[in-house]
């Protein structure tokens, strides 16, 4: 069975089907190629639900037509040049729709899910709140720590995106640790990947000192996988083909000392699992 490391492998990978991002299947495919580094390629489109749940994301009537855009690249043929091609898609997590994700994932021909919290709720409106836009997450913490636990448990997932987002406004403190202790302790008692996410390393977060890093990932957080032993993955989660083969979350990796830990993907006709 084809094993391939997290050089070979980008999992996490949008287009202009999202409604945020640029790019047709066919244009990172393309970008895949001329990189010559990656070997898999993933698109993990934002999951949207039959009530079409979530704002920001493209309209369920529009998911069949992604679907049968990436799996005319699975079976591979020319224009891949030997690029493995995968239909997956990220999933916010909702315990409402766990049968539904299960549904894509059993009976749909999904390749993979992989799992994210974007979203806490306000309690008073119930609107979801996305977390980049929160600037005080305190009273968020407990919610957000619950939902990603329970996703990461919910063995659906193949890895946990971005688990350190979080952190985005905030300076790592007393309470941020807390939180990201639960986390990696429910990734390791369920054997779960993290996720080192190159999205957030196109963005800055300017500290009260000046200095800047980025909002996620985060030295603090990663640091704690270390010592935990929690196996992670890097992905660029791309929203535009030229960011597809940026270096910057693997560096991130290779920094925290994570090398390690990077698990390596077994790709066969069945799918996509760990190697051991
Ligand atoms: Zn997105
Ligand atoms: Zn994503």
């Amino acid at each position: 069975m084809p094993i391939f490391t997290q050089n070979e492998v980008n999992l996490h990978t949008h287009s202009f089907y999202c409604g945020h991002g640029t790019g047709e299947i066919s244009d990172y495919v393309h970008a895949a190629v001329d990189g010559k580094r990656l070997k898999v390629l993933g698109f993990s489109e934002h999951c949207q639900t039959p009530d079409n749940y979530y704002p920001d994301r493209m309209r369920f009537e529009t998911f069949e037509t992604y679907m049968e855009t990436v799996k005319s690249f699975c079976s591979g043929g020319e224009e891949n040049e030997g690029l493995r091609v995968l239909l997956g898609a990220e999933c916010d997590w909702n315990s409402h729709y766990v049968p539904y994700y299960s549904y894509l994932k059993q009976r749909l021909g999904f390749s993979y899910l992989i799992g994210s919290v974007h979203y806490c709720q306000d309690r008073e409106t119930g609107r979801l709140l996305y977390l980049g836009k929160i600037l005080e997450i305190g009273p968020y913490l407990g919610s957000y720590v619950k939902d990603y636990t329970d996703m990461l448990s919910s063995g659906l997932f193949l890895f946990g995106c971005h688990p350190d987002l979080f952190c985005y406004h905030t300076e790592w403190n007393k309470d941020l640790e807390m939180a990201a202790s639960e986390i990696i302790d429910c990734a390791r008692q369920y054997n779960m990947v993290l996720e080192v996410n190159g999205q957030g390393c196109l963005k800055k977060h300017v500290k009260s000192d000046g200095s800047t890093r980025y909002p996620y990932p985060v030295p603090e957080f990663w640091a704690m996988v270390r010592e935990a032993g929690v196996r992670v993955c890097v992905n660029s989660d791309a929203h535009n083909p030229i960011h597809l083969n940026s270096p910057l979350a693997y560096s991130f990796a290779v920094e925290n000392n994570l090398e390690s830990l990077l698990v390596k993907w077994n790709v066969s006709e069945d799918g996509i699992s760990i190697a051991h």
